[in-house]
């Protein structure tokens, strides 16, 4: 069992992230959940799950999220990364993904991934 997920979604990605959650919901309820503002809002409104929200990724999510993984305080990050769309905040989402790697934290950048690493945890 994996202690602590961050769950983050692009725009583009957000429809991707709700469906795979609500796949996955017996397991990741197992789990202490956090996710960016707007992901997390639309997983706690559209699933039974209830993730504790950070800040929108372009407004500090994404570095929290990194400051907790420096801080030894997550051990899984799920991140659905757009990879068709220019963002503004890329340098965050370059941030975020250098500190997971870094800390070698459980990271999974597509839905494939995602779901063997639930499976596997
Ligand atoms: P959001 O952030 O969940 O607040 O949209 C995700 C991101 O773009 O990093």
């Amino acid at each position: 069992m994996i202690k602590s997920i961050a769950l983050v979604a692009h725009d583009q990605k957000k429809d991707q992230m709700i469906s795979w959650v609500k796949a996955h919901e017996g397991t990741l309820a197992q789990s202490t959940l956090y996710a960016t503002g707007t992901t997390g809002g639309r997983i706690n409104d559209e699933t039974r799950l209830h993730v504790q929200r950070l800040k929108s990724g372009p407004h500090g999510g994404d570095a929290q999220i990194g400051a907790m993984i420096a801080e030894g305080k997550l051990d899984a990050l799920i991140f659905f990364i757009d990879p068709l769309s220019a963002l503004p905040h890329d340098v965050d989402v370059k941030s975020l993904l250098r500190l997971a790697i870094l800390y070698d934290t459980l990271l999974a950048v597509n839905e494939a991934t995602a779901s063997r690493l639930l499976s596997t945890g």
